[in-house]
Formats: structure tokens, sequence, C-alpha cells
């Protein structure tokens, strides 16, 4: 499941310019700030490879990066910016809605979770759609190293009461994995995990 290689591929500014490659692939998402390039880096331990800078109302792009020749890690566009024009939060739905439809090498999404908050309605609608629709997730709940009362050991209020509000869009309960870029926590389970789902 280690990461020994990745590579930048290439950055997309429309859904159908991604890579024309059948490797199957994992999508990351999630609200800007909730700690997705921390998250790569932690992944990859090396700093150079998260190339992702991001500023509301900018060019937002999906990134392509090979990992081992031989699966991708995508890193979609960041929602939510809370000083975005409301343009800016449009363009997300359409542009990231199409990405999800038509990707047919896409595995997962790791639906990023900022578990030092609660609930936020835009996670909780970003959830839903995605389980309305079919797309097989992961939640990977973020910064666990913050949560007070059990410091990371435990799953939380935060983390609990995600799960219930999303419970009604879902046959199934997706999987998901507690994570922290501080201290380490859930590393090698994502990696295990992401490998496990490539051989199905
Ligand atoms: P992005 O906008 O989703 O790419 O978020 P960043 O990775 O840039 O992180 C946003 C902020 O959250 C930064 O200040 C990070 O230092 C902080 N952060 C990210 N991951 C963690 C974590 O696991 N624990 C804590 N305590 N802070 C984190």
């Amino acid at each position: 499941a280690k990461i020994k290689e990745i590579e930048f591929v290439k950055s997309s500014g429309r859904p159908k310019d991604c890579p024309r490659d059948d490797r199957p692939e994992f999508a990351m998402l999630g609200r800007s700030n909730v700690g997705k390039s921390s998250l790569i880096n932690y992944l990859v331990r090396k700093k150079e490879v998260a190339l992702t800078s991001k500023k509301p109302g900018k060019t937002q792009l999906i990134n392509h990066f090979l990992v081992n020749k031989s699966w991708y890690l995508v890193d979609l566009p960041g929602y939510g910016f809370a000083n975005a024009p409301e343009s800016a939060k449009m363009d997300w739905s359409s542009f990231t809605k199409g990405y999800f439809l038509n990707r047919d090498s896409l595995v997962a999404v790791l639906l990023l979770i900022d578990a030092s908050v609660p609930p936020q309605k835009i996670d909780l609608d970003c959830a839903n759609w995605l389980g309305r629709n079919n797309i097989p997730i992961t939640f990977v709940f973020t910064k666990c190293d913050k949560m007070k009362a059990s410091k990371g050991k435990r799953p939380d209020e935060n983390i609990k009461r995600f799960q219930e509000l999303i419970r009604e869009n879902y046959k199934q309960h997706p999987p998901w994995i507690m994570t922290s870029s501080v201290t380490g926590l859930g590393r090698d389970d994502l990696l295990l995990h992401m490998s496990q789902l490539r051989n199905y």
C-alpha cells in the first residue's frame, strides 16, 4: 500500500480534459481549508508534491497525480469559500458534478470533513448529493487531533452527528477513516483502504 512514487500529470480545466486513461482513481474533495493539501502531503510525505494553489474565484482545476505508475490521486477544487462570489460557488457544482457523473475510472471519492467543527451544511449537501447519485464515497475526517473530548482517540460528537445526518441518503453507510496530518493518525488505514478498493 506504500506510495513509492508520485508524479504530477496534468491540471484540467474541464472534466473532458482529464487524462484518457483507465487506471483507477480516487478523488479528494472538501471544503476550502479542510486540510486537503496537508493530507496529500502526509500521504506522500513530500512537501513538493501537492501543487494545489487555490484562491477564491480564481481558476479551479482538477489535478491528476499518478501514484506508483498504477493509480491516480485526484485533487479537486475546494468548495465553500466563505468569501467567494456566488458565481465561483456555482461553477463548482456544474464542473465537479460533471466529473463525478462521467469519470468511469473513479473508484471512490474521498470526502474530507473537518472533525474539529460541528457538521456544516455545505458538507452535508455534498455528501447527500454523492449518496443520491450512487457515487462511491469514503469519509475522511481531518484534524482529529483537534477533537476536544477524545483527543483523536475516539469519534466524538461532531463525527457521530455527521454520520447520523447523512444516513437517510445512503443504503449502506460509507466507510470512514479518522485522520490527522499533525499526528499521522489514519495514514496507514487510508493507504490500505485505497489499495483494497483498487483490487475489487
Ligand atoms: P486545504 O485548503 O484544504 O488544502 O487545507 P490546508 O491543508 O492548507 O490546511 C488548512 C489549515 O488547517 C492549515 O492551517 C493547516 O495547518 C491546518 N491543518 C490541516 N490539517 C490539519 C490537522 O490534521 N490537524 C490540525 N490541527 N490542523 C490541520
